[in-house]
């Protein structure tokens, strides 16, 4: 375990599952006191709820931070951005906090062709991935292939109207969807800079300069470590790398200087989409779940897939992230178990396994051992120590944040942020 004493300058947030963790909520806590809060991968795929007071806040690409006064905002350049999404959002926000957003001028735009492909691949893919089709992964694949267009670019004096239409002829006409969307791609990306020019800026260098000046950087991942496009669950992930080791590539700002990385773990699992799910549960049981949490998607509205805690995925997740401590969320839902079904190891081909295999076809063979852990009365502090104590000692990383509902302030923190002297 870790020495958590060390003064904390810069934290990052990250979801340990499958998304949907509640980072939102977690960044909303944290925020309070840091000074920009940053996102550094994937795009209007994202969903963060968090309620202020029984008012329900839904953001897709601006990080949480934005609702707390004074904090910048910033839209790193490893994200991916859909012009319309984006303004609907800043629509909804007073200008005072738009004016604290800035978007790096390296971010890449998603505009219609990139979903209209989406759509046709997953129609007529064998095994669809289950995607949210909003073009992010085509997007992404325009980035890699050297072919996308970034904030910058249309920020350009004259690129809308003299290099675009070109640029996408030739884009379309490659994807067989000759002329597709170039019309409404033109219009919004001039909304797009109508809007919002004036918060385009170099965010790498920005960050670097607000860490010289002593400012606290709050990063965050969107969706979770086990769909990483490198180390999830390959090829039913998403496309860009939200575990903790995504925020190099995706700000410019070097992971070295981090100082606490927290990893946000429901008490349970849930997984949207395709692809392996070692813990999940079906049948009646899983719909009293389902229906206990509220799993349902807030970008897509699906019903979410859900599971049990799983001990093995979280060793994996502690690796990779190189965790200092867990957040925990959604325990209330168990409130009232006597014991909680918990995944501690699985079993392939008559042996048992404590971590979770690399390979897609092991995971597909995997029956899972699941131990009955300490339920708890409601969450708290106390009550929930039990299964917070059997956390630690299956994963040596203890939990600094425990998240007792939905609202903001339905909260308790423990070390290293809480404050000395001070009360949970
Ligand atoms: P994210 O994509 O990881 O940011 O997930 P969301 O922010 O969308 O969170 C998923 C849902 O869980 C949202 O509706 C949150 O309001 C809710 N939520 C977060 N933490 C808790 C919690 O501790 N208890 C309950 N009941 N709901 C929570």
């Amino acid at each position: 375990m870790r020495e958590l004493e060390k003064q904390m300058q810069h934290i990052c947030v990250v979801g340990l599952n499958w998304g949907d963790e509640g980072k939102g909520k977690i960044v909303d806590v944290l925020a309070s006191d840091a000074d920009a809060v940053v996102r550094y991968q994937g795009g209007a795929n994202a969903g963060h709820t968090v309620y202020i007071g029984e008012v329900r806040h839904v953001l897709h690409h601006l990080p949480m931070g934005v609702l707390h006064d004074g904090i910048l905002a910033v839209l790193g350049n490893g994200m991916v951005l859909e012009p319309a999404k984006l303004l609907d959002e800043v629509e909804l926000l007073p200008e005072e906090a738009v004016s604290r957003i800035r978007i790096s001028d390296r971010a890449h735009i998603v505009l219609p062709h990139h979903a209209a492909v989406e759509k046709l691949r997953e129609q007529s893919a064998a095994h669809p991935i289950g995607t949210t089709l909003r073009g992010i992964g085509p997007a992404y694949q325009d980035k890699f292939g050297r072919d996308g267009i970034r904030m910058g670019d249309i920020m350009t004096p004259g690129f809308i109207e003299g290099v675009l239409p070109g640029k996408l002829r030739e884009l379309t006409q490659r994807l067989g969807i000759p002329g597709e969307g170039i019309d409404e791609a033109i219009q919004i990306c001039n909304r797009l800079k109508e809007r919002l020019e004036s918060q385009v800026t170099d965010t790498r260098q920005l960050l670097h300069k607000l860490h010289q000046q002593g400012k606290k950087l709050l990063f965050e991942g969107a969706q979770g470590c086990m769909l990483d496009i490198d180390f999830g669950t390959y090829p039913f992930v998403t496309s860009s790398s939200p575990s903790f080791l995504g925020l190099g590539p995706g700000t410019g700002f070097s992971p070295r200087k981090i100082d606490h990385v927290v990893g946000v773990t429901k008490a349970y699992c849930t997984r949207v989409g395709e692809g392996p799910f070692p813990s999940e549960i079906h049948g009646e049981e899983a719909e009293a779940l389902r229906e206990a949490g509220g799993e349902f998607g807030t970008t897509t509205g699906r019903p979410r897939r859900v599971g049990w805690l799983d001990i093995p995925a979280l060793r994996f997740a502690v690796e990779l992230n190189d965790l200092d401590s867990f957040a925990l969320t959604k325990a209330d839902v168990l409130d009232g178990w006597e014991t909680i079904p918990v995944v501690t190891a699985y079993r392939l081909d008559g042996e048992e396994l404590g971590q979770f295999p690399d390979s897609l076809t092991d995971l597909e063979g995997l029956e899972p051992v699941i131990e009955q852990w300490p339920g708890w009365s409601q969450v708290d502090e106390v009550s929930m120590r039990p299964f917070i104590d059997r956390l630690m000692q299956a994963t040596g990383i203890p939990v600094s944040i425990l998240s007792t509902g939905r609202r903001r302030d339905e909260v308790c923190v423990f070390e290293p942020f809480r404050a000395e002297g001070e009360l949970a």
